[in-house]
């Protein structure tokens, strides 16, 4: 059992920090949470001591030992969903049915790897000498730093925390510090299934610059997988590299969805909600460029603009809203400076961005849209991570392909058509490393791969069978024979 409910998980101890973070609901800012503890960097060096010293024993256990670790908490995360889906949609603030179904999405991912423990091979191939047989095995790549965001605060760790376990690394985790819970949460599932006791897995909750900056800086990590901003990203990258510590990034993107003349008006709006404005837009994948035809244009806008106008703002639990509120203040301020760059640059706010009283002090934005935008526009350069999307208009296929390309991003992209020949060719041509056609740019599958191009993406692609590429390491033997 756990001695302080909100400590750290370090080498299968619960461990106090030597500060701890202050966990706020956004919904309702009186709402205090818990305290959390927060790593220094020597609790950090102590994680990383513990993961380095568990690894190999932990490598050798066998497919069979890590897939039933694994596929027990897989199994106890989909089973307590409900539960653990309130406790993420209180502190992160997406709505309440989001927040169950990323708590089971979390388990989904666990059983999906552990299953992918009897799986890893290598190959057997002729030597170009005579009495010569090559092989090729994956080995584990050793310790692996994982630092995650607040928007997916189990998600987007455990696609990283379950491949990296089951082909046989040991972990040290360094969760957002907005969303201390989860973590815990999760640790507390581990710990209580006594799956990982010995230092595999370590929880190290604490703030970006003082925890997660010593986890960058160690030079006993052998490699990092980071999903975050693309400016933290850079900064990790950059850090790491000066100890050769192999390094994998996931960052934030500007995802266009194409509507053609042709598309249907129902599935193009309903893309435009859900891609947009699911998770309040808080999402690496939210559609936040509508690149619209000129001829749908007006029926398109119109009834998106219907649509959310009746969307209902306010406390994901409280009030089973649909949009909940902004993960804090600085953010709230941030998306409503855009609003007001936008609109400067010429855009026209068609609907949103207004402050929304609720009974509890929460960060509360209405859903905006903004229209008449250019594609060079800061708006539609930046990410801005909110409840917001622009619209950019457009006269034919061409110069909606290129514009949807024109980014610097390139995670998802998406296209609503009922042309096979323009849903064919956007696949083929859109510079994104998912494409989705008549579908929102967000929500993807757990067992195929997912990553971008561009600023958006760095290393291996993460999930599905990908995993392995980051993972694991190639070793290449020769045996002669006779
Ligand atoms: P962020 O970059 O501010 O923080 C991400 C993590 O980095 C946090 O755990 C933070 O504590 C840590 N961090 C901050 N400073 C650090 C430092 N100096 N050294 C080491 N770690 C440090 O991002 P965020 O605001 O938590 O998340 C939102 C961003 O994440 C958006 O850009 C979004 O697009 C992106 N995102 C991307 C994906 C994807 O798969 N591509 C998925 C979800 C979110």
């Amino acid at each position: 059992m756990v001695a302080n409910p909100y400590s750290n998980y370090i080498n299968g101890t619960w461990q106090s920090g030597t500060t701890v973070i202050d966990n706020i609901n956004p919904a309702n800012t009186e709402d205090l949470i818990g305290h959390y503890a927060a790593a220094d960097a020597h609790q950090i060096t102590e994680a990383i001591q513990a993961a380095n010293a568990a690894q190999p024993t932990w490598a050798a256990t066998g497919p069979e030992t890590r897939y039933a670790a694994l596929m027990r908490i897989g199994e106890t995360l989909k089973s307590r969903s409900a539960e653990l889906g309130q406790e993420l949609s209180r502190e992160e603030g997406k709505p309440l049915a989001e927040g169950k179904a990323e708590v089971f999405r979390a388990g989904q991912f666990f059983t999906y790897y552990a299953a992918e423990a009897h799986r890893l091979s290598g190959d057997r191939i002729d030597s170009v000498r005579p009495n010569i047989e090559v092989d090729t095995r994956r080995e584990p790549v050793g310790t692996v730093g994982i630092i995650s965001p607040w928007n997916f605060p189990l998600a987007t760790a455990v696609w990283k925390i379950a491949p990296a376990l089951v082909y046989g690394n040991a972990v040290v985790w360094k969760p957002s510090e907005e969303v201390p819970h989860s973590a815990w949460a999760l640790a507390d599932i581990i710990s209580n299934e006594n799956a990982l006791s010995n230092g595999e897995f370590n929880l190290v909750n604490g703030t970006g610059p003082t925890a997660g900056q010593a986890l960058v800086e160690s030079p006993w990590l052998d490699a990092i997988s980071f999903t975050g901003s693309l400016e933290v990203g850079s900064h990790v990258l950059a850090t790491a590299a000066k100890n050769r510590v192999a390094v994998q990034l996931e960052m934030g993107s500007k995802n266009p969805l194409v509507i053609m003349e042709d598309a249907d008006i129902e599935t193009a709006v309903s893309a435009a909600i859900a891609g947009g404005y699911s998770g309040s837009g808080q999402k690496c994948t939210a559609s936040s460029r509508l690149i619209v035809h000129d001829a749908i244009h007006e029926q398109f806008v119109d009834e998106l603009v219907k649509r959310l106008r009746s969307m209902t703002v306010g406390d994901p639990i409280a009030d089973e809203a649909q949009i909940g509120p902004i993960i804090n203040q600085n953010q709230l301020e941030r998306i409503e400076a855009y609003l007001t760059i936008g609109e400067q640059a010429g855009a026209t706010r068609r609907c949103g961005g207004q402050r929304v009283s609720r009974e509890t002090p929460g960060h509360f934005l209405s859903p905006a849209l903004l229209t008449e935008t250019r594609n060079d526009m800061q708006v539609n350069r930046d990410e801005i991570f909110g409840p917001v999307a622009c619209v950019i208009r457009v006269n034919d296929f061409e110069e909606a392909v290129a514009i949807a390309n024109d980014t610097d991003y390139g995670l998802t992209s998406g296209i609503v058509t009922e042309s096979l020949r323009y849903a064919t060719e956007f696949r083929r041509r859109s510079a994104s490393g998912c494409v989705m056609v008549n579908l929102p740019t967000a929500g993807t599958d757990y067992h195929v791969p997912f990553g971008g191009r561009g600023a958006s993406s760095f290393g291996p692609s993460e999930q599905g069978q990908s995993a392995r590429d980051f993972y694991t390491k190639i070793k290449t033997s020769y045996v002669r024979i006779g």
